[in-house]
């Protein structure tokens, strides 16, 4: 008898979830993305019990067309790329088709949505449909996430205790906020709002938002450019600093990333001003040709491999320190020798 066999599609989508969606974060991650990527004006996100009873995501966004809603929970299902062309030029921040699914296959999910007509409604557990059928509803989509890992028992013991979960998830919310200051955004954990951005288009009252006024006060504008890359964001004057590098957010064409490189060419825009084991507060957006970057590193996409990257670490590097030394707000101690 044959040894080797294909495994279910069921079994297929946990192995993928086990990548794509590592906690309750990553969910939120996954599903904000998609109503960013659906052109979305307000995203309301609710959660209960730091994500594990409740996540549910609602948007205002192109919602999904009635007869594509299974299609959606279809592994390597997306309307975002159809040749190897878009796959190398990635607008949106979706593309690998794997987040409903995978998502799908570890806990009860119900989707809601509405194109502007007669809406659709789907609720698919543990990776089997339950039932679908059409819905009244407004243009958008709202998924809700019930019972996250409830067949994944390794999964919840790997969790760490709600307070960290929900940390990461309040983490994952501001840096979209932050990346999209033109969308809205609210933040409800048990009824409580945690967070609400205004979506105005203005990166500082956002910045001000979650970071708190009196430290947006404290950081400057920076604008730097050369052929290839555009750099914009604010950044904080030598005297706002922290212990850690968690307060630099790198944003590239849209999409919140983690990088060691770029982080240091931030670092070093502060040449000798800041003391050893202190970070600044930053928020950095990179434009660049689609083409300069790879963002199909990682399934999480949070990893991004970027052609000229010495390149461009020198012009972030240069656009804050020539910011900083223009400011000349910290009196040089030899000024006045
Ligand atoms: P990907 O984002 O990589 O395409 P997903 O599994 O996250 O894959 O979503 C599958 C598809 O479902 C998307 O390509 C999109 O067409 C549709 N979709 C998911 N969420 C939304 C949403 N909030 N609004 C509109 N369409 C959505
Ligand atoms: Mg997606």
């Amino acid at each position: 008898m044959a040894k080797i066999h294909e495994l279910s599609a069921i079994l297929a989508d946990q192995i993928a979830a086990g990548e794509v969606i590592e906690r309750p974060a990553s969910v939120v991650k996954e599903l904000v993305e998609n109503s960013i990527d659906a052109n979305s004006t307000e995203i309301d996100i609710r959660i209960e019990e730091a994500g594990l009873k409740l996540i549910s995501v609602i948007d205002d966004g192109d919602g999904i067309d009635r007869e594509d809603v299974p299609m959606a929970f279809e592994r390597h299902a997306t309307s975002k790329i159809i040749d190897r062309q878009d796959l190398f030029r990635i607008h949106s921040l979706g593309f690998r088709g794997e987040a409903l699914p995978s998502i799908a296959s570890i806990a009860d999910v119900t989707l809601s949505t509405s194109t502007g007509g007669e809406g659709e409604e789907i609720h698919i557990s543990g990776g089997k449909l339950v039932t679908e059928k059409p819905a009244i509803s407004r243009k958008g989509t709202s998924v809700t996430v019930k019972d996250l890992f409830y067949n994944v028992p390794a999964r919840l013991k790997y969790l760490k205790a709600p307070n960290t979960e929900l940390a990461r998830i309040t983490d994952i919310v501001n840096r979209l906020a932050l990346s999209y200051p033109q969308i809205s955004f609210s933040l409800t954990h048990n009824g409580r709002e945690l967070m609400r951005s205004a979506g105005r288009g203005d990166l500082l009252q956002v910045i001000s938002g979650v970071y708190g006024i009196s430290n947006a006060r404290e950081m400057v504008k920076v604008e730097g450019q050369d052929d290839d890359f555009s750099v914009t964001g604010y950044v904080s004057l030598p005297e706002l600093t922290r212990a850690s590098r968690q307060y630099i957010s790198i944003l590239l064409n849209g999409r919140y990333v983690r990088n060691f490189q770029l982080t240091k060419a931030i670092v070093n825009g502060y040449g000798s001003k800041l003391m050893v084991g202190r970070f600044p507060v930053a928020v950095i957006n990179i434009q660049m040709d689609a083409l300069l970057v790879d963002v199909n590193v990682h399934p999480t996409k949070q990893e991004v491999r970027i052609n000229k990257e010495p390149e461009l670490m020198e012009l972030i590097t240069k656009t804050i320190y020539n910011r900083l030394a223009s400011e000349n707000l910290i009196p040089d101690a030899t000024e006045n020798l």
